[in-house]
């Protein structure tokens, strides 16, 4: 494959500061070496080296950056080309420097996700390990972190590769029975689709059963705090953000919002919204009314509806938990060191499935048990997240109902007695589908679209 030399701007992971131009292609080392000044000439030194010296502007003679520069020859390298990397450690604006001064001796400013692209058209990873490389980028928690990780390290890929090989083998049988029917493996034929294809169904149930935690996991479980004046609504967000960690992300382009704050709660990525409103009013549902409220409960996939034990319930908290009837909820009974005025076994009732946790804010006491029903809410009864290779890409969510939908179309085929070549039309078209999750039959528009959704430099 010919391909020319890209160069961009690279962030990387864990690592604050911008600061790498990476080149990758034929020609990385001798761009790199037109304006680099160092004891050796980068052409001369051996490959996985870093290499202390200096860019300079040939034109001019101007010492632009000290630098690192990583030597990486083909083929061990990320995009398998010749790979430079050149650690600046001045701010942006010189980083920017070297960028302009390389693309101005023969590099090409390479495109969002062009790396990862390279890496995935000379077969260095996979489509799945592709995109996993995007959520990477993305990932706002440890723990989503970890599902990219597990991604990129194969275990999607792993587990489909397994499902298909059945399918083939299924498949690879069919075509016996069909080329030679004189054996009559009709019957073992069908047995063979009926017993590999349920295993089959199963497999990609399994995958999807995590896929709605992947999506969550990578995007936060989006959580509103509501409760009348004063109940202790900034309190419980206070508490929230200092005992944990809260979630810092240096991804490009992702500013944190003032709206919204992430915490990550026993493994749960809470992303709380719109907490500016509730750190700045006192009187966020009185001032803004039911309608406000309404809209940000809405938008939340768990609501924490906060009470006050010291007062009587109002109408304006049946109004609250009326809101919220659709909503995954937990109510926080609050100040619970004060004279109980509170109904309980009423709140009980309103509250019906969803747990009551009694706390002092005031007093810190009763949030870990709030903590433990966030934990269990989301975690209930479940697959452990360690080792679970979660599918929380929508592209692959889809691809693995449509493939779902084919085996059980497959399925309803052989107790219907079709002929077993309709039956193999169904398992190919399954077969196909899990191939495009891992980007085995996927055609270039596709690959196109999927890469352009890459950061810069990665
Ligand atoms: P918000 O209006 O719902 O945001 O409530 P705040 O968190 O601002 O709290 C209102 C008042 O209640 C403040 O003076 C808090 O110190 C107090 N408060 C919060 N939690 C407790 C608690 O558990 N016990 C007591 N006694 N006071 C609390
Ligand atoms: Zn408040």
């Amino acid at each position: 494959m010919e391909m020319d030399t890209i160069a961009a701007i690279s962030t990387p992971m864990g690592e604050g500061a911008i600061g790498i131009v990476r080149i990758s292609g034929d020609q990385a080392v001798a761009i790199a070496d037109i304006v680099y000044k160092g004891t050796k000439s980068l052409q001369d030194v051996d490959t996985h080296t870093i290499n202390y010296g200096h860019i300079v502007d040939p034109k001019s003679g101007d010492t632009i950056e000290e630098v690192m520069v990583s030597v990486l020859r083909a083929p061990k390298t990320y995009t398998k080309e010749d790979i430079i990397e050149i650690n600046c450690h001045g701010g942006l604006i010189s980083v920017n420097r070297v960028l302009q001064l390389i693309l101005s001796h023969g590099a090409r400013l390479a495109e969002p996700g062009e790396f990862t692209k390279r890496a995935f058209l000379h077969g260095r990873i996979d489509l799945s390990q592709a995109e996993a490389v995007m959520d990477l980028i993305r990932a706002k928690t440890d723990r989503a972190m970890n599902v990219a990780i597990n991604q990129v390290e194969g275990k999607l890929s792993q587990r489909i590769q397994t499902l298909r090989q059945s399918l083939l083998e299924t498949v690879a049988s069919v075509e016996v029975n069909i080329d030679y029917p004189e054996y009559d493996a009709e019957e073992m034929t069908l047995e063979l689709i009926k017993e590999r294809g349920s295993e089959v169904r199963e497999g990609i149930e399994r995958l999807l059963l995590t896929a709605h935690q992947g999506k969550i996991l990578r995007e936060g479980l989006s959580t509103v705090i509501i409760g009348r004046p004063n109940v202790g609504k900034s309190s419980l967000l206070n508490s929230l953000v200092h005992e944990n960690k809260a979630i810092v992300t240096d991804i490009p382009g992702t500013t944190r919002d003032v709206i919204e704050e992430y915490v990550n709660v026993r493994g749960v990525p809470l992303k709380l919204l719109d907490t500016a409103g509730i750190r700045e009013t006192e009187d966020i549902v009185e001032r803004l009314g039911v309608e406000r409220s309404r809209k940000l409960v809405n938008e939340a996939e768990l609501v924490l509806l906060v009470l006050n034990y010291n007062e009587e319930l109002s109408d304006a908290d049946r109004e609250l938990f009326e809101l919220v009837s659709s909503n995954d909820m937990i109510v926080i009974v609050n100040k619970v060191d004060l004279e109980q005025r509170l109904d309980l076994s009423r709140v009980q009732e309103l509250a019906g499935r969803n747990p009551v946790v009694s706390t002092s804010l005031l007093q810190d006491e009763g949030v870990d048990e709030l903590e433990e029903a966030i934990r269990a809410l989301f975690f209930e009864g479940d697959l452990d997240a360690g080792d679970m290779s979660y599918v929380s890409n929508s592209r692959h969510i889809a691809l693995l109902q449509q493939a779902k939908q084919a085996i059980e179309d497959a399925l309803e085929a052989t107790h219907g007695g079709m002929p077993i070549d309709m039956v193999q039309i169904d398992i190919t078209k399954a077969w196909e589908l899990l191939g495009e999750v891992i980007g085995d039959t996927v055609q270039e528009s596709l690959i196109d679209q999927l890469f352009s959704q890459f950061c810069l430099g990665k």
